[in-house]
């Protein structure tokens, strides 16, 4: 498996970046490559721009079997072939976050944290969404030492001992699936007693050894150094009920990093709302995959997104 180190001293990432491109894409996830892939390919001059890691939240899954052509693999091994594909195909890829975007006379500046802002045509928004917190007493405290976001990076650190996994859909079952691998115990935790999860995980899910608690959210995270215990409270009946646990791994759902995009519009959660051919309400700006308003959440969606908005760019430009 190659590494993230390995893509460093190969010196794709850390390029230098040329001062003007026609098309700069704000995001690395499947998103983010497909249209730095359809982009270089249509002619454009493109960089993907990405604060921390190729692959975006699509690395955290340990099994995707539902992207067509591959029967099974995991997040990163996909995300690192999309990623090989972009970058051969001439996109480039620079680490940095980006800070906002200013309108020129002939496009767009991308203010990034190192300082730079090279200059574009068109922006293609490609952020993503992170996981949504719990806000329960104790989350913060123990982030690190017990709470955790992400099963397939965490995961290795609960072997041989009880976890919880909270949540009802399709990331919560695939991580309580994928720690019962690890752990001696895993529970799941799910505010209604039927799952949001698709139906064949569901299935997955019953044929296992982990124990549902149903109709159960978390009041609290206890314990000294690490996570101890967690309080849950029956949603029918308000009792309490302490579980003991050494881990806790919350899959609740997402959020949208649409933070410094003020200007666009979006929908009552934030996610940005676009035409079908990804423009957003503002002239030159197209977004693409999880960061939009969009019924289907998947990575097949994000890449035929990603497609989509680099070919709209494309028509516009050339
Ligand atoms: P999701 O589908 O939005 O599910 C979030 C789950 O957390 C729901 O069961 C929800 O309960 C529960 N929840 C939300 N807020 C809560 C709170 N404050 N306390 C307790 N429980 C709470 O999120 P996801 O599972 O992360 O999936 C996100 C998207 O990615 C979905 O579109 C999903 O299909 C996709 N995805 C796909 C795959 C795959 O196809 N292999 C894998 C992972 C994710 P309710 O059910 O009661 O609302």
């Amino acid at each position: 498996m190659p590494s993230l180190l390995v893509f460093k001293q190969e010196n794709v990432y850390n390029r230098d970046m040329k001062e003007k491109y026609d098309l700069i894409i704000i995001g690395a996830g499947p998103a983010g490559l497909s249209a730095g892939l359809y982009g270089a390919r249509a002619g454009l001059s493109c960089a993907v721009v990405e604060k921390a890691a190729v692959g975006g939240l699509a690395t955290t899954t340990a099994d995707i079997e539902n992207y067509p052509g591959v029967k099974r693999t995991d997040g990163f091994s996909l995300c690192y072939a999309m990623m090989e594909q972009c970058t051969g195909a001439g996109a480039e890829t620079v680490f940095s976050e980006a800070v906002g975007v200013d309108r020129t006379d002939g496009g767009f500046l991308v203010r990034l944290a190192n300082g730079t802002s090279p200059s574009c045509k068109r922006v293609i928004i490609t952020a993503g969404a992170s996981p949504k917190k719990l806000n329960v007493d104790g989350e913060e405290k123990f982030t690190g030492r017990g709470v955790s976001y992400c099963a397939t990076c965490d995961g290795a650190f609960f072997r041989g001992k009880t976890v919880a996994v909270i949540g009802g859909g399709n990331t919560a079952v695939e991580d309580a699936l994928y720690l019962e691998k690890l752990a001696a115990k895993v529970y799941l935790v799910h505010r209604r007693d039927a799952l949001r999860a698709d139906r064949v995980l569901d299935e997955r899910l019953k044929a296992s050894a982990v124990t549902p608690i149903w109709n159960s959210v978390v009041h609290s995270i206890d314990g000294q150094d690490k996570v101890a215990q967690i309080a849950l409270k029956d949603v029918k009946t308000e009792a309490l009920n302490t579980v003991s646990v050494d881990g806790i791994f919350v899959a609740i759902g997402q959020s949208p990093n649409s933070e410094i995009f003020k200007d666009l519009k979006t929908d009552e959660y934030g996610y940005i709302l676009t035409d079908e051919d990804m423009r957003t309400s503002v002239d030159g700006i197209l977004c693409a995959g999880d960061i939009r308003h969009k019924s289907l959440r998947q990575v097949i969606t994000a890449c035929a997104d990603g497609a989509i908005a680099a070919s709209t760019a494309a028509r516009d430009l050339l």
